[in-house]
């Protein structure tokens, strides 16, 4: 759905670019081959956002296998497909189908095992799964899952023709198709076309970044290539960021507030602490999922 804006983001001290990170090329589930955009060591610095992973390829022997069973526990998954079909399954009794454009939020808490699986044997596959932490006090709560259809993505554009689709948060006075409290999630999918700049209100605190997968952007004066992840400084006083497309360009723009709590990481468990790590483990084994 295309919604006009309702008001203009109006930026005056633009945050400045920290760093550039180059994914790792890496292969998980069975064989699929993606780049980790946001890796274990940025953790902290991009809290509440535990990982980035950017898949995107032509050859079937890259995705094929897909991601059989395997558990979760402790954060939420968000999935959004640029191109191609995969199948989700979960022991929640919960399946759909992701297809182009579309999104699915699945919240593990307490446990759930799933399966991600291609749903095409040649063509393109192409997509991003970000996760995003869960409060201690959400880490155990029932699982959840939503499938959000690419028409009820809320989508605008602005007077540049800068196309917005607005998967979590809110960007020039209209809301997303998701919301959540204590991590005030923003996702926006942005299609720049060439000489255009967008600009976004950042609250200062929260963390930010920009991962480019078509084309390239400008943050200031420092270019930001194509498959790069810039890191938004968190500078005081800051009120936003200005993206500027010298050729049409689409990047993710992410950012949310920091929940400030321990990571305990394993794996697929996401917990606070190790022993919480210890029990997920047993819970898992035990059949408790
Ligand atoms: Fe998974």
């Amino acid at each position: 759905m295309t919604t006009s804006i309702l008001h203009h983001e109006t930026v005056t001290k633009p945050r400045t670019l920290e760093r550039l990170i180059t994914g790792q090329a890496t292969s998980d589930g069975a064989g699929v081959k993606l780049t980790r955009v946001l890796t274990q060591p940025l953790q902290r610095r991009l809290d509440p956002f535990l990982m980035l992973d950017a898949f995107g390829t032509d050859n079937p022997q890259d995705y094929i296998g897909g991601f059989p069973d395997h558990p979760h526990r402790g954060f939420e998954t968000v999935t959004y497909m640029i191109a191609g079909r995969m199948r989700h399954r979960d022991n929640a009794g919960h399946e759909g189908l992701l297809t182009n454009g579309s999104v699915q939020w699945m919240t593990a808490g307490r446990g759930v095992i799933h399966s991600e699986l291609p749903e095409q044997e040649e063509g393109r596959l192409e997509g991003f799964q970000l996760w995003l932490n869960l409060p201690a006090k959400d880490k155990m709560r029932a699982p959840w899952y939503r499938d959000i259809g690419s028409a009820e993505i809320p989508e605008l554009v602005t007077p540049e023709g800068v196309k917005v689709r607005v998967i979590a948060g809110a960007s020039h006075g209209v809301a997303g198709a998701m919301q959540r409290e204590v991590t005030e999630p923003l996702y926006l999918d942005l299609e720049l076309p060439a000489g255009a700049s967008f600009a976004q209100a950042l609250p200062a605190g929260h963390n930010a970044f920009v991962y480019v997968y078509r084309g390239g952007l400008q943050i200031e004066a420092t270019d930001v290539p194509v498959q790069r992840m810039a890191i938004l400084r968190n500078d005081a006083g800051s009120d936003g960021v200005v993206l500027r497309a010298p050729a049409a360009a689409r990047a993710l723009l992410i950012a949310g507030k920091p929940l400030g709590e321990p990571i305990a990481q394993y794996g697929p468990f996401v917990m606070n602490t190790n022993e919480e790590i210890f029990e997920a483990v047993k819970d898992y084994q035990a059949g408790k999922f």
